[in-house]
């Protein structure tokens, strides 16, 4: 069958960024199993899966804006490290999940100076162009129970 929303598509990938650099694999793991049409995987890339099949190769290129977002100056914020109270060992590139008028955002922590920590709202790939090998190892149909929990389920998926 044909990748079309709904369905649940397991992929090998390697991703790579603009400097050539492999950025993440599924080489050494089984595929990633994702449902197809729901935003599961970035825009650029499941654009170019629709309508393909079981054994197809692609490799995509993908914007910034396709990818994880331009590099937004703006989501970058220095604060005190009194702010982050109740969180020990602040340290750089750790991951913290604050609270903002939009809901819960996870935040990286990329600067330490005395009293100030800066911490940056943007996702680690933003702003980078993003190249993606793919080869599609399955497409089935979704569960209604997938579709309903807006993911997949078993082999490459949430075990729950
Ligand atoms: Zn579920």
């Amino acid at each position: 069958m044909n990748i079309a929303r709904d369905s649940v598509v397991s992929i090998h990938y390697t991703l790579k960024g603009d400097d050539g650099d492999v950025i993440d694999s599924s080489a050494s793991r089984e595929p990633l199993a994702y449902l197809h049409g729901h935003g599961n995987l970035v825009v650029g890339l499941e654009r170019e899966l629709e309508g393909k099949s079981v054994g197809d190769k692609l490799s995509v290129k993908v914007s910034p804006a396709e990818g994880y977002g331009e590099y937004e100056d703006q989501l970058v914020q220095k604060i005190s490290r009194r702010s982050l109270r109740g969180i020990s060992n602040i340290r750089l590139g750790m991951q913290l999940h604050t609270q903002t008028p939009q809901g819960t955002r996870v935040v990286t922590v990329t600067h330490i100076a005395g009293d100030m920590v800066t911490i940056d709202g943007n996702h680690p790939l933003a702003g980078k162009a993003l190249s993606f090998e793919v080869e599609i190892t399955d497409v089935r149909q979704a569960t209604e129970e997938e579709l309903s929990h807006g993911h997949v389920h078993g082999a490459g998926g949430h075990h729950h």
